[in-house]
């Protein structure tokens, strides 16, 4: 097993990496921080969600030198991702004197210009405002010793070419160019012939795995939802023992603590912990003292737990194979098992990825609503009830509070204010909408994309129906208007799933053809 340590990173990259939570370099990671740090051009092909940013962010942050220069320049296809990827290595430069910059259209370039003149060695930015800052002479490529282009395959499809090309003749000819992308067409190939030196090739591919028949179930959430969508899944589910998985050490340890404050039975496992403890929380789990088992998938590789009913996948795998890992917890010795995955917008394709290469079909269920939870709860109460009334506890000093009150209130009502200060800590309540697409010129409560095709593709309503309900696992129901016109088509879809329509259907191929789905601009008032 190959360790983040085993690379010749400083400590002060070590520490981050540390504090970021990452457990173990994944596979691309493994394969391309030597290669970068020795020096040599490179071209990294993996799937979405694998750690590409971490592999040329490493390596990157590492070379960078406390020069007053833009050292590096890292080209994104979108304002999203350069804030993303800016973010990643800015946390990986924590303990080093390194600036990063994100540069993106539609921020008010005068701020840029001011950040820049402030002094920056990284910048990541999308190719039309980097280009834009080039001409304006803001900004000054000529110190650049590494160049990325980072989720090149998209930058194409979005007609950057030529913008890309005029940014790398800006830079100086020694520098060292890394080049990533999920896919890798022809054109990409090209691009590299012509401005890359020799590049070696790291391409993680797919292994074939098939996963185990077992119940497999994903919900819809959003970021900032997340942990109560988790909690309304258990608490409307039969779990028996149940293994949640995180991506990274952190997140184990802000998940546990958030379900042990909720009241759940939870205990954290990943690889900080002294083996003494570990021992300990793997006993608990065995013995079930607990219900729920928060780990990281390194951590959970040696478990073996015969009575594991369910495997909940709260951060969605990395790739398909660690997907048929963890949910192989599941299920075993005949019994029956269940995977729930909980799924964000972005990780829309990374869901049809595990799917297609895992070869199953993960049936789509909605997050319960509060009613159901309430629903489920109300037997929960009644019980402890029950319990309560059968069992032999002094219950005097609250008799006699019931007493006090039951001369100016029905004892009907006193019972029920009573347990609503019991458990009204039980119910909390939280919905969460990150996206956030303006006026698009839709009905109430739906949101209107334009879509790039239309009936010069012979596309009719069904098959867009079609095509969205299967690709996002949505009733046809969320779907409303459509208007197609010859080269373009609007339609709108219900504001609840309009982000997941988004992330699952932009930039994917319907009739053949590489689409574009963006949110519509409002209708322009005529005779005005
Ligand atoms: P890609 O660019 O390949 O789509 P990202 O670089 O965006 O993937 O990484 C996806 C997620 O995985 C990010 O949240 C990132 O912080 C996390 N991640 C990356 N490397 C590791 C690792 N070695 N261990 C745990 N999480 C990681
Ligand atoms: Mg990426």
């Amino acid at each position: 097993m190959v360790n983040f340590s085993d690379f010749a990173l400083h400590k002060t990259i070590q520490q981050a990496i540390h504090d970021m939570g990452f457990e173990e370099p994944s596979p691309i990671q493994e394969q391309c921080i030597p290669k970068i740090l020795e020096g040599v051009d490179l071209i990294g092909q993996a799937q979405t969600g694998t750690g590409k940013t971490a592999a040329f962010g490493l390596p990157l942050i590492e070379k960078m030198t406390n020069q007053n220069a833009v050292q590096a320049i890292v080209l994104t296809p979108t304002r999203e991702l350069a804030i993303q990827v800016s973010g990643e290595l800015r946390k990986i430069a924590k303990y080093k004197r390194v600036r990063t910059l994100p540069i993106y259209g539609g921020q008010s370039i005068g701020h840029q210009i001011r950040a820049l003149k402030q002094g920056v060695q990284v910048v990541i930015g999308t190719p039309g405002r980097v280009l834009d800052h080039l001409r304006r002479k803001t900004l000054r490529l000529d110190q650049v010793k590494m160049l990325v282009l980072d989720e090149a395959d998209e930058m194409l499809d979005m007609g950057f070419q030529e913008d890309i090309e005029s940014i790398i003749q800006e830079t100086s000819s020694d520098r060292q160019t890394l080049l990533f992308s999920a896919t890798m067409p022809q054109e990409i190939l090209r691009l590299a012939r012509k401005y890359m030196n020799d590049p070696q090739t790291v391409a993680i591919s797919r292994k074939e795995v098939t996963a185990p028949t077992i119940e497999q179930v994903y919900y819809k959430v959003f970021e900032r939802s997340k942990l109560e969508s988790l909690c309304r899944i258990i608490d409307s589910e039969d779990l028996e023992l149940g293994i949640v998985f995180c991506r990274t050490k952190r997140g184990v340890d802000e998940l546990t603590e958030a379900l042990q404050e909720r009241g759940y039975m939870a205990s954290g496992l990943h690889g900080d912990l002294s083996q003494a403890q570990r021992d300990k929380v793997m006993k608990s789990f065995r013995d079930s003292t607990i219900e729920l088992l928060v780990a990281t998938d390194v951590a959970a590789r040696g478990i073996d737990v015969g009575n594991v009913s369910h495997v909940i996948n709260y951060d969605i795998p990395q790739d398909p194979e660690s997907y048929v890992h963890r949910i192989g917890r599941t299920g075993r010795a005949g019994r029956k098992g269940i995977a729930l995955t909980l799924v964000t917008p972005r990780e829309m394709k990374q869901l049809r990825t595990i799917e297609k290469v895992s070869k199953s079909t993960l049936e789509s269920r909605n997050v319960p609503s509060l009613e159901e939870v309430m629903e489920r709860q109300q037997t929960l109460w009644k019980q402890q009830i029950v319990n309560l009334l059968a069992g032999d506890d002094d219950l005097t000093p609250f008799m006699q509070v019931v007493d006090q009150l039951k001369d100016n209130y029905p004892v009907e009502k006193i019972a029920a204010a009573t347990l609503s200060l019991a458990f009204a800590s039980s119910i909390t309540f939280e919905e969460g909408d990150a996206y956030d697409f303006g006026d698009t010129g839709a009905s109430k409560g739906m949101v209107r994309f334009f879509l790039n095709i239309g009936r010069n593709l012979e596309l009719r309503p069904p098959d867009l129906v079609k095509e969205i309900t299967e690709l996002v696992g949505i009733s046809s129901k969320a779907i409303g208007k459509i208007d197609i016109f010859e080269n373009f088509t609007f339609i709108e879809v219900s504001q609840d799933v309009a982000p997941f329509v988004y992330e699952a259907m932009r930039h994917t191929r319907m009739k053949g053809k590489r689409i574009n789905l963006e949110p519509a601009k409002p209708r322009v008032k005529r005779n005005q």
